[in-house]
């Protein structure tokens, strides 16, 4: 599958980090490294970069962590040895064959990430769901966006964010929580800092347990109490339902549910919803007053809400805040969940979770399984919806999923509860890992090691937090045999004598791809490379026979995607279902990410400008809860929860709630060390309906380390 470089010296390609998909230009230097700056040409970060973004050349330049040849070994006790691709691939398949005629084909499994290309994306849902017959195929997505996905399509009858970044410069109120977009989406968050500087009357309304740089232009803060997020949003629609602030037209044409989210909210008195969420009375009234006054008004939230055995009721909660005001399908006015994968949009686009099809059609439905088997023509798929994140390495440790391969992710730091998960690589019969780096945990479990491109040495498309799709040039060369993610997969479908991977090259799956979303809610038939490469980017949809609909904000017509057009305000019960916080575990757990950092730091972590932001792991207490504790700036705190125990040096601060502490999720293990490792105690619980995992609350016991 041959993917040509760009021969011109500067080359527009979009940022591999966040879900805010900035523009960036490489250019090529004359002894084959490269240089990053700012598009300003582009509509999304008209020239910015943050931190991350201005160093990702590094990245690319610095190739000394990286996988240079395919590895494989024979069995557990024998070394890896280097191999050809054909050696790999033919021995991976015959395993996978020999499991799959054996166990059947929910016995394996693909373990992907947010940060793959849609191409990517494609190939592997089409392969395991179109060929191999199973539907286990998840993503790292699982652990971000998954409430909202649901929160999204139980609401408005589609997963799809109705917004655009557009929207911010005409709004007057935002209502953010459950995010810290100073850090995790930086230029996004630019944008409304100049916003508000050009027109200081615009409310900025922050919730968040602690208080971060997001709160520096919040002009209120509700620092609420961990888990009381439904409560909060259901007190703001009683004082606005007081104070006369809904939008009957709206609620009664074109939303179905008021009553009985009114009869809902006005189950608790708002001093008792204060109360829980540990507010003034009078700022929960502030905050209603400000959006009841608003004329443009924005609700952003990301994993704050996501992340929670009650996520999906969190989302639904605060999406009612925009439907009951009417503020939705109009400038400036949206529920706005903001991404935090760069291409975690693109990867729901083509079906890539373990409960979807492609373009989100519904693997429950049988006329939508029939059609896409059709189109594939592979084998008839499986109605069982597969196992998600936490799922899959749940099954591999009770021994009902036998192999599983790993693909541009680190689940050996990320997926909570993360001991159980190292357990379960253990007891895996068969470990592909793909990856850029030598660096994953995972690598020490893998029978087999496929080297894989990075960013800029391949080609395909992202979709940003906007339903933004951007094309990204092959740049440069990969090093040693390393393959594009696609590829990769493509070659080990044919190896299996699967028909339908052939294809000439990553336009070509993209192809494949729009055709499939035709006639669907999220219609992009009418795109393809060229025109990616000539507009730098577009929103969905995109139509195929006209494209005379402004695409950047959806449901203008007030038309929902639901069975009954209207929009569907659900009365969501405010019950949270948190580990609770005992005698032995006093204290709340919550954790997050660094300004400077990415994820399990695989890319970042190379970078010494980045490392200079916070160059270790760290505990936030508040000084109250430290003194109990008898614990001092500087020293190694013990946190320990019902699963395991981090080691991290304690950082004092006010700034976060008393009972609440902080861990960043990013370190994992360094130097056999694994005591910074934020999952060693975070809990596994997941929200029922989204199966996302809690990150955001669980019972801890902090004490000072005592040398043995
Ligand atoms: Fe990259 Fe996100 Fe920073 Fe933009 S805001 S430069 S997409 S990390």
């Amino acid at each position: 599958m041959p993917s040509r470089n760009h021969t011109d010296k500067r080359v527009a390609s979009t940022c591999c980090y966040c879900g805010v998909g900035c523009g960036v230009l490489v250019n090529k230097e004359k002894n084959g490294s490269i240089t990053v700056e700012g598009n300003k040409d582009y509509p999304v970060n008209k020239g910015m970069l943050c931190s991350k973004g201005l160093n990702l050349h590094y990245t690319v330049n610095d190739k000394s962590d990286r996988l240079l040849y395919p590895q494989m070994r024979y069995n557990k006790n024998t070394p890896m040895l280097r191999v050809s691709w054909d050696e790999a691939l033919d021995r991976t398949a015959a395993v996978f064959r020999t499991f799959i005629d054996k166990y059947g084909p929910d016995s394996v499994a693909i373990y992907a990430s947010g940060q793959c290309l849609t191409e990517e994306y494609y190939v592997m849902n089409k392969l395991i769901k179109g060929f191999i017959g199973s539907n286990n195929m998840d993503t790292n997505s699982r652990l971000c966006m998954s409430s909202a996905v649901v929160g999204y399509k139980m609401a408005l009858g589609e997963d799809c964010v109705p917004v655009c970044y557009d929207d911010i410069e005409l709004a007057d109120v935002f209502y953010v929580t459950g995010a810290n977009p100073a850090w995790c989406h930086p230029i996004l968050w630019r944008r409304v800092e100049t916003h508000k500087a050009a027109n200081p009357d615009v409310k900025i309304i922050v919730v968040d347990p602690r208080v971060t740089d997001t709160c520096a232009i919040a002009d209120l803060h509700l620092q609420l109490n961990p888990g009381t997020d439904v409560t909060l949003n259901h007190a703001i629609g009683r004082v606005l339902i007081e104070n006369g602030d809904i939008d009957l037209d709206f609620v009664h044409n074109h939303a179905e549910g008021f009553e009985q989210y009114s009869t809902t909210v006005f189950k608790r008195t708002l001093a008792e919803s204060a109360a829980i969420c540990g507010l003034r009375e009078s700022d929960i009234r502030l905050a209603a007053q400000y959006i009841g006054g608003a004329k443009g008004f924005i609700t952003m939230w990301t994993m704050g809400l996501n992340q929670s055995v009650a996520g999906v009721n969190k989302n639904l909660s605060l999406i009612n805040l925009n439907l009951v005001t009417g503020h939705i399908g109009k400038p400036g006015s949206g529920p706005f969940s903001l991404t935090g994968q760069p291409n975690a949009m693109g990867g729901r686009e083509v079906g890539g979770l373990a409960n979807l099809l492609p373009a989100h059609r519904d693997l429950s439905n049988p006329l939508h399984r029939e059609e896409v088997q059709r189109f594939w023509g592979g084998t008839a798929i499986n109605p069982k919806a597969g196992l998600t994140a936490t799922e899959m390495f749940e099954a591999l440790n009770d021994g009902r999923l036998k192999a599983i391969w790993i693909v541009c992710t680190n689940p050996l730091t990320s997926l909570p509860n993360v001991r159980l998960a190292e357990e379960a690589l253990k007891k895996a019969k068969y470990v592909v890992v793909q990856d850029i780096s030598n660096k994953p945990e995972t690598l020490k479990y893998a029978d087999v090691i496929l080297p894989a491109a990075a960013w800029a040495e391949k080609e395909g498309t992202m979709t940003n937090s906007e339903r933004r799709i951007s094309y990204l040039n092959k740049i440069v060369d990969a090093p040693g045999e390393a393959l594009p993610d696609a590829e990769i997969i493509c070659r080990f479908a044919q190896k299996m004598g699967y028909k339908g991977f052939d294809y000439r090259d990553a336009a070509a799956i993209y192809g494949e791809h729009v055709k499939l979303t035709a006639k669907t809610n999220i219609d992009v038939s009418g795109l393809n490379y060229e025109i990616l490469k000539e507009k730098g980017s577009v929103q969905w949809p995109y139509q195929k026979k006209r494209y005379i609909k402004d695409s950047r904000r959806l449901f203008t017509d007030k038309m929902f995607y639901t069975a009954s057009k209207r929009a569907i305000i659900h009365a969501v019960p405010d019950e949270f279902n948190g580990e609770k916080p005992t005698e032995d575990f006093p204290l709340i757990l919550t954790t997050g990410r660094i300004r400077d950092q990415w994820h399990t730091m695989s890319k970042t972590g190379k970078v010494n400008k980045l490392n200079q932001h916070f160059k270790q792991a760290f505990i936030e207490i508040h000084p109250l809860d430290a003194q109990d504790i008898g614990l001092v700036e500087g020293d190694i705190a013990v946190i320990t929860s019902r699963r395991g125990e981090v080691q991290v040096k304690a950082k004092l601060s006010v700034e976060i709630k008393p009972g609440v502490v902080f861990l960043p999720m990013h370190w994992g293990k360094i130097l056999g060390n694994d005591l910074n490792r934020a999952n060693n105690v975070t809990n596994d619980a997941v929200d029922p309906v989204s199966k996302e995992p809690d990150f955001k609350y669980c019972a801890v016991r902090v004490t000072k380390f005592q040398k043995p």
